[in-house]
């Protein structure tokens, strides 16, 4: 039997070829597709409103007879046809750019319902391309009174949008088939998914619509989570490897350590455990907010996985990253006699040919690496454990790649500074379990942030020269490297050369930015770690992970420039020590308003899951959780924004589903083939 939902709209009534083409372009192909795709927004006619009462700017259905008609041109010299409709109260001025149609139906005398948007226009109120309703034979308005609006495709109307709902409605009719159990349905009040369709685009009232199209969403992010339960279930059939024998070794770590563990991380380390004895191998993500400890956790499991004599792989997405990292797990790691080295895009040759030889003979516990470390001749032989810093950096594949070819497999943590909302890393990373430090390390100063006008420039920069002066550091952040003549944005590069030369220089000034080699880079950061240098001006390059914890002054310049989550990354650069820190946001006096919230959002909290929600609000998920090009789903009813709250349910009713009867088909259609190893 054929699959009418599966099939090409262009059978439908009122789609020929040039229709379907036209409706390609806005990914509508099948008759599902064309289902799927729910009004904008509904026009509810039920309400007559009198014309004297009318506001401009608002949607309004007006009721009442022609007086008259008449062509007039318009600026252009367009013919523009004007009617004049009379309620009694007043008089409406109805426009119609194109009116052949019209001008058949409306003249002087005939009753009519229009409704559209009012505009103040040429002096009086106006009505353009309003929809209209016509009486029957019997004198009767009896019209549909409640209107779907659909997004359009050049030279298809709203009316030809309805009536091939309508005909896709009435070709599928008794061939839908259910995704929800019926008892699912009747929960919610539905008798059938074709209900659902049905009320989406045709409801009694704009409410009874949007119930449907909840459903709808709900739907898709129940599909949605029964892959992720999938992806997981499979991938939990995969035996992990054993590294139980290494567990006594993580108390004499986490006694060696010069501060007490924060409660946060005791949990995550636990959780590390308990997924790293080898039942199944693990799949972690481990969230927590910048400067919550995170490393000190992932160094756990490299504890653990070198006493069990298995090796480590620790991925960094840049060359600073992996160095200032594999110095951290040095220090922690070398008075335990863990082994580790770090390869990057920059080593030499002799360097690479050692590493591979350590790494085969096993005089390599912990290999620290940028996407170097997923070249094919790297050989890690006994790979035990996968810490992927910054995942969203890499692609899944990648991080796949790493562990999906061995039997039993290497353990994965994947670790996010992006405090991404918790219902948000559920559908993203509903495949993973997920650890959250949501605790800072006790003992840090305060941050005070401030957003600052160009005539506090002299404040910002005295108080930047009194940090300096009692030992502490700086970062002075640029949105550009060089600006071009037309930008009338002040850059890194030129900024550099100024404060060189100005009072500031006796304190050592750096230049980052991320087109420089990397060799520079490593010297100009080591040189700010050790405080060879004091400032260091950059781009966004320390958005990232740098961690130097004498520095307690940021300088944003153009902060209205940056999105929200990249501002809370780079100010988690400072307090990082006890000593008190100031992030000053250089604010340009034409700020927008969107800019001046943003920057509001920033200075009154230093909580990254608070700033995260906000950024969501603001701008959409797949930005904040930094995911747009690596897989976020493409929900065509659900929004990740509004409609979170169903998210919660979608996951509880997906739960219920028995996998075992695998997945239904309907997963594929919706978010394609998905390579994950197992599926
Ligand atoms: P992030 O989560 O941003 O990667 P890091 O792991 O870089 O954070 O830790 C931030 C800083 O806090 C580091 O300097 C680290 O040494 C320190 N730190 C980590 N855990 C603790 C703790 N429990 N007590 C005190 N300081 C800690
Ligand atoms: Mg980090």
């Amino acid at each position: 039997m054929k699959n009418v939902m599966k099939m090409n709209v262009d059978f439908l009534n009122g789609i020929g070829p040039a229709r379907a083409k036209k409706l390609q372009k806005i990914d509508i192909c099948s008759v599902e597709d064309l289902l799927l795709s729910v009004p904008k927004y509904y026009l509810d006619r039920r309400r007559i409103t009198r014309i004297s009462e009318i506001l401009a700017g608002s949607d309004v259905n007006v009721k009442g007879g022609v007086i008259s008609t008449e062509f007039r041109p318009s600026r252009s010299g367009k013919r523009i046809f004007h009617v004049a409709l009379d309620d009694g109260s007043g008089i409406l001025d109805l426009v119609f750019f194109h009116s052949k149609y019209i001008r058949q139906r409306v003249y002087g005398g005939v009753e009519l319902i229009a409704s559209g948007s009012v505009q103040f226009w040429g002096g009086g109120l106006t009505m353009t391309h309003p929809d209209l309703a016509f009486p029957d034979k019997n004198g009767l308005f009896n019209f549909r009174s409640v209107i779907p609006v659909y997004t359009l495709t050049a030279g298809i109307t709203q009316g030809v949008m309805r009536k091939i709902r309508q005909s896709a409605l009435d070709a599928a009719s008794g061939e839908i088939t259910g995704i929800f159990e019926s008892e699912v349905l009747k929960k919610y009040n539905w008798d059938s998914r074709e209900e659902i369709l049905r009320t989406v685009h045709f409801p009694e009232s704009p409410e009874e619509g949007e119930r449907a199209r909840r459903m709808l969403a709900l739907e898709e992010m129940y599909l949605y989570q029964l892959l992720l339960l999938k992806i997981r279930q499979n991938a939990k059939l995969f035996k992990g490897v054993d590294l139980s024998g290494g567990f006594e070794k993580v108390r004499v770590f986490v006694s060696s350590l010069p501060w007490e563990l924060t409660q946060a991380q005791k949990r995550a380390i636990d959780s590390l455990r308990e997924d790293l004895s080898g039942k199944s191998a693990m799949r972690r993500l481990l969230q927590g907010d910048v400067g919550s400890g995170k490393t000190v956790v992932a160094a756990a499991g490299c504890v653990i996985a070198a006493s069990a004599d298995f090796q480590s792989a620790v991925a960094a997405p840049t060359e600073v990253l992996a160095v200032q990292h594999s110095i951290t797990f040095d220090k922690l790691l070398k008075p335990l006699g863990i082994r580790c080295e770090v390869i990057t895009g920059g080593t030499g040759a002799a360097k690479r040919r050692e590493i591979t030889e350590k790494l085969g003979n096993g005089g390599i516990d912990v290999i620290i690496g940028t996407h170097a470390l997923f070249e094919e001749y790297i050989e890690i032989p006994h790979l035990g454990y996968v810490v992927i810093d910054e995942q969203h950096k890499f692609g899944v594949e990648q991080r796949e790649k790493l562990v999906s070819q061995r039997s039993p497999r290497p353990h994965m943590l994947v670790m996010s500074a992006t405090p991404i909302p918790r219902t948000l890393a559920m559908t993203l990373y509903g495949d993973l379990d997920i650890s959250v430090l949501d605790e800072l390390p006790p003992g840090r100063g305060s941050i005070v942030t401030q957003v600052m006008g160009k005539e506090m420039k002299k404040k910002v920069y005295d108080i930047l020269h009194e940090r300096l002066k009692q030992g502490e550091r700086a970062y002075i952040v640029y949105p550009l490297r060089e600006s071009s003549e037309n930008q009338d944005l002040r850059d890194a590069v030129s900024s550099f050369e100024i404060i060189r030369d100005s009072s500031l220089g006796k304190f050592g000034i750096g230049l980052l930015t991320g087109d420089m080699k990397s060799s520079e880079k490593l010297s100009v950061s080591s040189k700010f770690a050790s405080g060879e240098i004091s400032v260091l001006v950059c781009t966004t390059v320390v958005e990232v992970g740098l961690d130097v914890p004498e520095a307690t002054v940021m300088i944003i310049a153009h902060a209205g420039k940056f999105g929200l989550s990249q501002l809370h990354q780079m100010r988690g650069r400072i307090g990082r020590s006890s000593r008190n820190s100031w992030c000053f946001l250089m604010a340009d006096s034409e700020l927008s308003s969107e800019a001046q919230e943003r920057l509001d959002v920033l200075s009154q909290t230093l909580d990254g899951f608070r700033i995260a929600e906000k950024d969501l609000e603001m701008r959409g998920p797949g930005e904040v959780a930094g995911t747009r090009q690596h897989g976020t789903p493409v929900f065509r009813v659900a929004s990740l924004v509004s409609d979170m709250v169903l998210l919660a349910e979608a996951r509880g009713i997906a739960l219920e589903y028995d996998l075992s009867k695998g997945l239904p088909e309907e997963c594929r259609f919706r978010f394609g083939e998905i390579d994950v190893p197992g599926v």
